[in-house]
């Protein structure tokens, strides 16, 4: 029995991770943990029976605790409830399954309690990769990643471990403005950029998909987990999503992973690694594909991407800035108090007004998010 806890259960990912639990006896809930949906949240109680949950705020752990007053499970709240949560002892995998910043706590908590991570929760990397994978391998433990792409370049480095990396090839939809222009971009609506063409997602990440900022932040991720050179990752355009990523090695070679697009085989090889369970659902037909297409990014019409490739180069607290500035200005968006247009550029403005610090701790890194929030809040009152 291999017993897990899940940070964001009831988003996007926290929902396919508790499908995959559905479907193999060997895995059990210890606990899980939300923002606010505290409905859901009962449901899932009430199906896989873990002894603690964790809400962030008071009033919806009180109002949860009513709703599940039958029950035996202890439930917490706030940032202790998320730490509580990844240091259980019984606990063998902690997926970060939440958005933003707020994972990084409780990852470095959890690493530091030898628990392996399945790491959706690539804001956590972005922001403090330099603290994390240095942790992981003092402590000896596992960053098994979630993301498909990232997953894709773990599976195909199956067994080349020794063997030299020469570039790591990063897939990318495209997001469903490929080949707008920026004047094409000027009018899209809330409803037009959370229209992803192959994934289905929560929605800050479908408009980051649609901005190619997910896919600057997945650089990041990338640069992290697989300790390559930022130059050694190249983004490559591939608007069916078949190929998940790709390795190419010192003799050329290239090893990929493909499959049809569905986040329950990323989520389910990074908690049963290195086996491969069986799975239902669709099988990739290549007759019925035909072909495969690819194209370079358009870093014109898109800067999202060029900025990340720029905080990733200059490093220290310059990706904090950037995800910061992205998370308010995707927020601002979803609100309709901004346009698509703007996202990138106010990311590019919170970077100018920086003063990057090196080696961020944990402290400063938080102070730096704080800081970028305050200027946006500033930018967007004028
Ligand atoms: P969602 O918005 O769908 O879900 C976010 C989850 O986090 C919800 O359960 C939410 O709870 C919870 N949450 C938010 N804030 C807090 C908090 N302060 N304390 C505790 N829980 C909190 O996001 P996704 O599932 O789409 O994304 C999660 C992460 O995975 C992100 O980092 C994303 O980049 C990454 N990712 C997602 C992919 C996908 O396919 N969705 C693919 C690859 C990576 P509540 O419901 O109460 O708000
Ligand atoms: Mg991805």
């Amino acid at each position: 029995m291999k017993k897990i806890a899940i940070l964001g259960s009831t988003g996007s990912i926290g929902t396919q991770t508790l499908e995959v639990v559905r479907a193999n006896p060997e895995l059990q809930v210890s606990a899980l943990a939300a923002n606010s949906s505290v409905k859901k949240m009962e449901e899932q109680i009430r199906e896989f029976c873990p002894g603690t949950v964790a809400m962030w705020t008071e009033e919806a752990a009180t109002e949860l605790r009513a709703r599940v007053a039958d029950l035996d499970v202890k439930i917490l709240w706030g940032m202790e409830g998320l730490l509580e949560i990844a240091v259980l002892p019984e606990v063998s995998v902690l997926v970060t399954a939440v958005v933003g910043m707020i994972g990084i706590k409780p990852t470095i908590a959890a690493i530091r309690a030898g628990k392996d991570i399945a790491l959706a929760n690539k804001e956590t990397l972005v922001t403090a990769g330099h603290i994390i994978m240095p942790l992981a391998k003092e402590r000896g433990v596992s960053i098994l990643p979630v993301d498909s792409e990232h997953s894709a370049i773990f599976q195909s480095l199956n067994g080349e471990r020794e063997n030299r990396i020469e570039k790591l090839l990063l897939t990318a939809s495209g997001g469903p403005f490929r080949g707008r222009t920026r004047e094409q971009l000027a009018d899209i609506g809330v409803e037009d950029a959370l229209k992803h063409p192959n994934w289905l997602m929560g929605r800050k990440i479908t408009v980051d998909c649609a901005t190619l900022v997910n896919k600057g932040l997945e650089v990041m991720e990338a640069k992290w987990l697989f300790g390559v050179e930022l130059g050694q990752i190249q983004v490559v355009v591939h608007p069916q999503s078949v190929i998940h990523s790709a390795v190419q090695f010192a003799d050329g070679a290239v090893m990929a992973q493909l499959g049809v697009p569905d986040m329950k085989l990323p989520i389910q090889y990074a908690l049963f690694y290195p086996e491969r369970k069986p799975m239902g659902g669709n099988r990739l037909d290549l007759f019925e594909l035909g072909s495969m297409t690819f194209e370079r990014p358009d870093l014109e019409n898109f800067p999202g991407l060029e900025l990340a490739y720029r905080a990733a180069g200059l490093g220290g607290s310059m990706p904090v800035v950037f995800n910061a500035a992205n998370e308010r200005a995707v927020a601002l968006f979803l609100e309709e108090k901004l346009k698509f247009v703007q996202i990138p550029e106010l990311i590019g403005e919170a970077m100018e007004h920086h003063r990057r610090i090196e080696d961020p701790t944990v402290e400063e890194i938080l102070a730096a998010e704080a800081e970028t929030y305050e200027y946006i809040a500033g930018r967007i009152k004028q």
